[in-house]
């Protein structure tokens, strides 16, 4: 059975990507592997028009969490010190990694379910001069979509940096690269891309880089290594080949539907389409109205019906969802329309959302 992925990553891939990922053997020190991943680390640029004599994208292998990590052990100097935004796993995962690498940090903590106080973020700045903040743009744990221009604006008000968890957001949600104050943001081939899993990357402002953490923190994982041997035509470690050729495709094909923005629309359409359909059976959204991504939304589990049941008889119709995390798995479940899903799919997701529901 073919299934529809509704969980936020890895996605379901068109056929076009799927092809493309076996469509060659590539040794990685041929120059044809390179002509690609320069295509490619141009394209990244290309989606949200940044100038690459300000920004550079780097490829590296792993999830998600690979870049970002990398991007923190990279981007933060010696003498740095952190203020973190945390309101779900993925902000308390940023907190984990500063306090692995022995980053001078301090978390600003909310509720899973809370919005960011921009108050306390800013009486923590104004509190001691941090020279860097880093967040999560959309908070996966429940959907929020974190308003990262106030974070921005914060940030330049008070001299600092920001760095951004995109791995969810890049390529569907706008994300802040005209603020001086944005250093970079880690994502992955994987979500909103619609690339494969194993390949990531982050976009770095060149100056930012320029004043990385020396000595580095980390071999695999420091970002001036990666950027200075791309940038001459190399690559330090054996890179993902397929994740970089589906990757190729998966930036075409976005370029082609329109973009971020025409993929932004894509996604609130279809999130909307499946809204409306739960709440003819009076289930409702986490949160309210406006305040989620429009990559994935949380929902609450109706009186009587557990994740479990609602998962498996949805897998029974071809349809994989996505349980809450930590302490919301027994009240929520979350759907992301990512991914290649089609009109006909879609007919099909609300035929099976009102099958399982009004039972
Ligand atoms: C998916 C995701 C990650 C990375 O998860 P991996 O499992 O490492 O790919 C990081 N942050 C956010 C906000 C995410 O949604």
């Amino acid at each position: 059975m073919r299934y529809i992925l509704l969980n936020p990553g890895p996605v379901s891939l068109s056929e076009g990507v799927r092809k493309a990922a076996v469509s060659s053997d590539l040794c990685h020190r041929e120059p044809e592997y390179f002509q690609l991943q320069e295509r490619v680390r141009l394209g990244l640029l290309d989606v949200y028009d940044c100038d690459p004599d300000e920004w550079t994208a780097v490829l590296l292998g792993g999830s998600g969490t690979t870049a970002l990590e990398a991007m923190l052990s990279s981007l933060l100097p010696r003498d740095s010190s952190l203020l973190v935004i945390e309101n779900g796993v993925y902000g308390e995962r940023i907190s984990r990694i500063a306090q692995i690498h022995g980053i001078d940090y301090q978390a600003v903590k909310h509720e899973w379910i809370g919005a960011i106080d921009s108050e306390r973020v800013e009486a923590a700045l104004a509190g001691r001069a941090f020279t860097h903040v880093a967040a999560v743009h959309h908070e996966t744990t429940t959907g929020r979509l974190n308003d990262v221009n106030k974070l921005a604006e914060l940030c330049e008000r008070h001299g600092a940096g920001l760095m951004l968890d995109a791995v969810s957001s890049f390529g569907a949600e706008a994300i802040p690269f005209d603020s001086n104050a944005l250093m970079g943001c880690a994502a992955t081939a994987n979500k909103c891309l619609h690339g494969i899993p194993g390949l990531c990357f982050a976009v770095c402002r060149i100056s930012a880089l320029e004043k990385a953490a020396e000595p580095p923190r980390t071999l695999y994982m420091h970002l001036p290594l990666w950027r200075e041997k791309q940038d001459s035509q190399t690559t330090p470690f054996t890179p993902s080949v397929n994740g970089v050729l589906a990757l190729d495709k998966a930036l075409d094909e976005l370029a082609g539907q329109g973009g971020w923005r025409a993929r932004h629309a894509r996604y609130t359409q279809l999130a909307g389409e499946v809204g409306r359909a739960l709440s003819r059976h009076g289930v409702e959204p986490l949160l309210s109205p406006g305040e989620s991504s429009c990559v994935l939304h949380a929902y609450l589990l109706p009186d009587g019906k557990s994740y479990d049941r609602i998962h498996d008889e949805l897998k029974q119709r071809g349809f994989i969802i996505y349980a809450g995390q930590g302490s919301l798995v027994a009240e929520m479940f979350r759907i992301s329309t990512m991914g290649d899903i089609g009109h006909y799919d879609m007919e099909r997701l609300l035929a099976a959302l009102h099958a399982v529901f009004s039972r």
